[in-house]
């Protein structure tokens, strides 16, 4: 558990920030706009963040001596992504606060505890089962039945550590394509769309929700995120309250997104939650032109100990990513009368990497 943060920081602080890509690099950036100072920790040479913050660590997330240096720098510490290894923030929280709590984080890089987790506050996920070896798949194949996806337990984004598993598929062959870690099987969604919601909570408890978002993937990767999503009021209130007790449960500290399917059900649309991300999300990006508040801000606001904006959006937003060779196509958005253009500032293209995204409001 981190020391209880006693008062809100700032806006002389200095925020540390876990992770070094393009989501460190967004919220330092708001932060930045707020009068924070920014030190980055990440093991990457040339990170997104790095160019963007007062002061980098580019060491190892086991490199205790520079662990040690980083957490005397700052005075509270944040991630930007889920892998952070325990042990890296047993070690931090021991010296300063990290927020969101690390117990998040034990929670949210297993899939099988956090559907766990989802399924015990009540809330819908696909059926799924554990599946710690090649026997035990068989066996949940059995209790899930197909069309079914088996993914890894641990270090799966993007569609990556997945297999789908369609009637009379090898299952062996889908175990080993997996690299035959512990993983579980869920049941194929047939799902009418995708949507997530972008949560902010603050140390008093108080939650905003950004809109619903709708999200289309390509090659499960997020491709296009439009904001409102096509749902019926009821099931955007759903969405929210499935957003809003998760984070309540966690007695969360900052901006969380909840990925969800809409399924249609005998009595018209249900949600069922497919993932939780504990951190500010790609599905979130929209706000940082379409919303009076960015969900980066809006982290930043809740670590700090600030109260929370009440998010209002400024039309019906969109928001593209710019994924691999697509890093091209910003010459042409460049063009597009209220188009605004993100870039990463990655080096290096690779197929599926993140390189950066376009936002459009449409008022
Ligand atoms: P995930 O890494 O779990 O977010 O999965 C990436 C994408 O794969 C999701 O956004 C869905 O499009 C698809 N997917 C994941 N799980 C399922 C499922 N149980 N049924 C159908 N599609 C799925």
């Amino acid at each position: 558990m981190s020391p209880p943060v006693s008062r809100c920081v700032g806006p002389d602080a200095t925020i540390g920030i876990l992770g070094g890509g393009q989501l460190g690099r967004m919220l330092a950036m708001a932060a930045a706009r707020l009068g924070f100072k920014c030190h980055v920790l990440c093991p990457e040479p040339g990170s997104p963040a790095f160019d963007v913050v007062r002061r980098v660590t580019e060491a190892d997330y086991g490199d205790k001596s520079a662990l040690d240096r980083f957490a005397n720098d700052v005075d509270i510490i944040t991630y930007e992504f889920e892998n952070v290894p325990a042990e890296t923030a047993a070690f931090l929280s021991a010296r300063k606060p990290v927020l969101p709590d690390p117990k998040v984080l034990a929670v949210t890089q297993d899939r099988l505890a956090e559907k766990n987790f989802v399924a015990a506050l009540g809330i819908a996920t696909a059926p799924y089962r554990a599946a710690a070896s090649q026997a035990e798949l068989a066996a949940a194949l059995g209790a899930v039945g197909h069309p079914a996806v088996l993914k890894t337990r641990r270090f799966g984004y993007d569609g990556k550590g997945q297999a789908t598993l369609r009637p009379g598929d090898d299952s062996a062959a889908a175990w080993r394509a997996v690299g035959g870690q512990p993983a579980m099987v869920e049941a194929f969604v047939r799902f009418e769309r995708e949507i997530s919601v972008v949560a902010a909570r603050g140390h008093d408890g108080r939650i905003e929700c950004f809109d619903v978002a709708e999200n289309e993937h390509r090659d499960r990767i997020l491709k296009i995120s439009r904001v409102p999503a096509e749902v019926t009021p009821a099931v955007a209130a759903e969405a929210r309250r499935i957003a809003e007790r998760i984070a309540e449960a966690f007695g969360y500290v900052g901006v969380l997104a909840v990925e969800m399917f809409v399924i249609a059900d005998g009595a018209g649309d249900a949600v069922m939650v497919n993932e939780i991300a504990p951190r500010v999300h790609n599905s979130g990006h929209w706000t940082l032109d379409g919303c009076s508040v960015s969900q980066f801000e809006q982290h930043i606001r809740a670590v700090a100990g600030w109260p929370l904006a009440v998010p209002l959006r400024h039309g019906r937003a969109e928001m593209i990513n710019l994924i691999g060779d697509e890093i091209a196509d910003h010459r042409k958005w460049l063009d597009v009368p209220g188009a605004c253009v993100h870039l990463y500032g990655k080096q290096a293209v690779r197929p599926g990497r993140k390189m950066g995204h376009v936002t459009r409001v449409f008022r």
